[in-house]
């Protein structure tokens, strides 16, 4: 069944969380063919002066394709087309890109994934124009995101931008990109199994706000992307568009509330420190999803250890903050990017002894409702299966992350940022260390 977007765009959803969603996209078109609506969505919104932006690799793949049907619509197009190796959304790329938009230029057609998509999106916000991207290949969940990763100073930073005002997913196209692409578009959405269970699990612990519709609409973008597992790895085309209403309709969950947090739970953390630490010695790592599909496996197994636990809550309740001990972990941990994380921990005091008290007086309430949630989840094996099916990494030594890196992303990938989830769970009640060297015996034999 394919979805149509318009019931999701473009207007006030009054929720029954007491919150109005909206999300300002005006068309979302993913279907075989899609590519031929561009002239007229170019049209429809009275854009000119528009520019084409690929790359090397995305020029073969849609790039000429849509010049042939801007061109037979009568739709004159500058181009600019950026080399594919070694192309970051880094200040060298941003760079590269601004260096040849024409200054008159009034719409960006992005006709790419990840980095062209991130670029694109950026530039065009700071030209104060709007852009439309035509995904290559159905990777990662950020089509539909109002911000850009961007790599600035070696160190990946997210920064406000705006969304697209259409996204084309032409399934002729995304159904020939590169497999390990796609994989990672998998990695992506089933990650959310866990991002899910982290914030309900902070809604019941810190009453953080929490939207049962949304958390609906991230379900089914799960559902399309599980029952469309099976056939994702032979291009069947029903089962990438699958993939990619799964991708865009998490964007949109994202976007209804204004922030990551249905989309990005403790998997998302590991993926981020992993990404953090290769970029520190000069390297980029796997695709985004790929890592999260790696962070995913290893969040279920957490997930799985932790409802088997007992915790023993008197013994529990004489936390004290050994702040020295942590922030000489966190130097070690982090190394360069250690200054940024002691600041947010100053700020927010979530290690804090009162603060994890607290939190752990409400564990001890809602222990069994969240061992529940924990049980309800899927077997590590099973997204394993999926992973592997698919011919992508399943476990972070085929990342390249060591063991050291590996336990250290269990007990402090927590600390870039200030979301509870299962990671801090793990910290509040003690369990961190025995759990990350538990796994780290079984995957580093
Ligand atoms: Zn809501
Ligand atoms: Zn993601």
């Amino acid at each position: 069944m394919s979805t149509s977007f318009s019931d999701y765009l473009n207007q006030e959803i009054h929720c029954s969380c007491g919150r109005t969603h909206i999300c300002d996209i005006d068309d979302i078109i993913i279907e075989a063919g899609a590519l031929t609506a561009v002239p007229a969505l170019i049209q429809k919104g009275g854009y000119t002066n528009v520019c084409l932006v690929e790359d090397t690799n995305t020029k073969a793949a849609a790039g000429e394709a849509l010049k042939d049907i801007l061109a037979n619509a009568g739709i004159a197009a500058s181009v600019v087309t950026l080399r594919a190796e070694g192309l970051l959304p880094d200040e060298y790329g941003i760079g590269s890109l601004l260096t040849h938009v024409p200054a008159d230029c009034g719409l960006l057609l992005a006709v790419g994934s990840g980095t062209i998509n991130d670029l694109c999106r950026f530039v065009s916000y700071k030209k104060n124009i709007e852009y439309f991207i035509i995904g290559t290949a159905p990777s990662m969940d950020g089509f539909t995101s109002n911000v850009a990763a961007m790599i600035t100073d070696h160190t990946k930073t997210t920064y406000e931008a705006h969304k697209p005002k259409a996204v084309i997913g032409d399934l002729d196209i995304l159904s020939k990109a590169p497999m390990d692409l796609i994989a990672a578009g998998v990695g992506d959405v089933i990650g959310k199994y866990v991002c899910l269970t982290d914030w309900k699990m902070a809604h019941l612990i810190t009453g953080e706000y929490f939207c049962e519709e949304v958390e609906a609409l991230v379900r089914k973008s799960i559902q399309k992307v599980s029952d469309a597992a099976m056939k994702i790895g032979s291009r069947d085309k029903a089962a990438i568009a699958g993939l990619m209403e799964g991708l865009v309709l998490s964007g949109i969950a994202m976007s209804y509330i204004g922030n990551s947090r249905p989309a990005s739970g403790s998997e998302h953390h590991l993926s981020h420190y992993w990404e953090m630490m290769f970029l520190q010695h000069g390297e980029h790592g796997a695709w985004h999803g790929t890592k999260v599909g790696v962070g995913t496996v290893t969040a279920l197994r957490l997930y799985q250890l932790f409802a088997e636990a007992e915790l023993d809550f008197s013994a529990l309740s004489a936390y004290t903050f050994d702040e020295t001990a942590w922030e000489k972990a966190i130097a070690c941990a982090y190394g360069t990017a250690a200054p940024s994380v002691l600041s947010l921990e100053k700020e927010v005091k979530k290690n804090s002894t009162p603060e994890v008290q607290n939190r752990l007086q409400a564990l001890q309430t809602h222990l069994s409702e969240i061992k529940q949630l924990a049980k309800a989840l899927p077997a590590p094996e099973t997204i394993r299966d999926m992973l592997e099916q698919l011919g992508a990494p399943y476990e972070p030594k085929q990342l390249g992350v060591d063991r050291q890196l590996f336990v250290n992303s269990i007990l402090y990938a927590k600390d870039l940022r200030n979301r509870y989830g299962l990671l801090q769970v793990l910290y509040d009640t003690g369990l961190n260390q025995k759990f990350a060297e538990l796994i780290a015996d079984e995957l580093y034999k």
